[in-house]
């Protein structure tokens, strides 16, 4: 996700490095590369416009403070900016005050919106709340039961028209189901309507008169964000047939240059409130403008990482690896250091978790090409080790390396790397559990 734009702007910033005041022709120059990096990701012309400007006005007026220097004061005034044009604060879901709260998803056919409806509500469960999935897309033949599928897979009921007793009508449907929300306690009703390949009069009418029958809490456009400007165009024409009070970007995973993402609040005036980047159904989440703003300036995403971690990790089992590296509590073992990796997997792929640590843009290329299965290599290995040597990895000489690159199909060399890596990692993390700081993490430029 905004490869592209991240390494541009970086490469500008680096151009301003060492540099004691900002002349006119240097902020000149900055603007133009920022005007050409915005391009590229495939940012609408007016809020590329908007933007160059008020990076431009601000980096030549009010703000020289002392503590930054130029190049920080740029990537300061351009976080900010990116944060604006994103949309400024997180924008979270307004819950009814009495009665269920009803969220109506609208959108284009193919936009992500039947796996969206199931996404956000496995996420409503998780805070707590006990929604109820209503299809009332009954154009596209497979649209009921592929709600039915995904909500079944995440443990959700579904609310759907009878079958055999022909198709019904979506609005009486989406009625029906809010009564039925009522009796069974469900707090949330989520409606998926039908969507179009293109935008016609029909779809909007009837998307409208669902919203008329349900007068839902929330209405959201669901968007496809690998369509680029196509979106922000088609997110115009959905403000203007149906309206919507918020934005849901999907497939953000397979969007790289994220124009769509940048352009779509300041074009239409209405927030991103949720962003789904993945096929998982764990791939979603709310959309924080300022963590976005931090990815694009390769600043990190620490706040999610941390959100991530809080949700998956065995908490009890992380404090006595914590208690380890800190020197109470026994020697971290290679035992600690499986468990531990197996922890960090569940919170998704390598390159996924690095990807949110600041400054690690400059490895984008290793960590995209980096092997998932490596984990699985590495798991092989120590559980080719006896119950002794994990506990005490300082024992595995010459021939229980032999044993057990044998005993895991791999090589000695590989057994050799594992052991070297761990006693490394163990270093590093212990200066890290006492206070030391990431060694080596680079902090800004300047
Ligand atoms: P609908 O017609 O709007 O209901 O769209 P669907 O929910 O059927 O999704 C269309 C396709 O996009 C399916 O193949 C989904 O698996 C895929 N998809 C949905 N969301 C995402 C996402 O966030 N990332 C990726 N990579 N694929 C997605």
């Amino acid at each position: 996700m905004f490869a592209t734009l991240s390494d541009r702007l970086a490469d500008t910033f680096k151009n301003l490095r060492g540099k004691g005041r900002l002349s006119e022709a240097d902020i000149d120059a900055t603007a133009r590369e920022i005007r050409i990096a915005l391009l590229e990701a495939d940012v609408a012309l007016p809020v590329v416009k908007e933007f160059v400007g008020a990076v431009k006005d601000r980096a030549r007026g009010e703000e020289v403070s002392g503590a930054l220097n130029p190049a920080q004061q740029i990537i300061k005034i351009v976080n900010e900016e990116l944060v604006t044009i994103l949309g400024g604060e997180t924008r979270r879901l307004r819950y009814a005050k009495t009665g269920p709260t009803v969220i109506m998803l609208a959108g284009l056919q193919g936009a992500g919106k039947t796996t969206l409806a199931a996404k956000l509500a496995l996420w409503l469960k998780e805070q707590g709340k006990a929604p109820m999935l209503v299809a009332a897309d009954l154009q596209r033949p497979n649209a009921v039961k592929q709600l039915q599928v995904n909500g079944e897979r995440v443990g959700v009921t579904v609310f759907a028209p009878e079958p055999g007793n022909g198709v019904g009508d979506p609005v009486s449907v989406a009625r029906a189901s809010i009564e039925q929300a009522k009796r069974t306690l469900h707090d949330v009703v989520i409606v998926d309507t039908a969507g179009r390949l293109g935008i016609d009069a029909e779809l909007m009418k009837q998307a409208s008169d669902i919203r008329d029958a349900v007068d839902p809490d929330e209405v959201l456009f669901v968007v496809d964000a690998m369509i680029g400007q196509d979106a922000v165009t088609t997110a115009q024409s959905f403000l203007e047939g149906v309206g919507y009070d918020g934005v849901v970007l999907t497939k953000l995973d397979g969007d790289a240059r994220g124009g769509a993402a940048l352009s779509i609040a300041s074009i239409t005036g209405k927030p991103v409130m949720f962003a789904s980047n993945g096929e998982k159904m764990t791939d979603f989440d709310l959309f924080h403008p300022d963590r976005m703003a931090s990815r694009i300036l390769d600043m990190g995403d620490v706040m999610t990482l941390i959100e991530q971690a809080e949700k998956s990790f065995d908490s009890e089992q992380a404090m006595k690896a914590a208690q380890k590296l800190s020197g109470q509590g026994g020697e971290f073992t290679l035992d600690d250091f499986l468990e531990q990796m197996q922890q960090v997997r569940k919170l998704g792929s390598m390159s996924k978790i690095m990807g949110m640590l600041p400054g690690m843009g400059q490895f984008r290329e290793q960590l995209e090409n980096f092997d998932e299965r490596e984990i699985d290599r590495i798991q092989a290995i120590i559980q080719s080790m006896t119950p002794a040597e994990r506990a005490n990895p300082k024992m595995i000489d010459g021939s229980r390396r032999a044993r057990i690159a044998k005993g895991s199909g791999r090589q000695v060399s590989d057994v050799n790397h594992l052991v070297d890596r761990f006693f490394e990692a163990r270093k590093m993390m212990m200066q890290m559990a006492r206070g030391g700081g990431i060694p080596g993490m680079p902090g800004m430029p300047g």
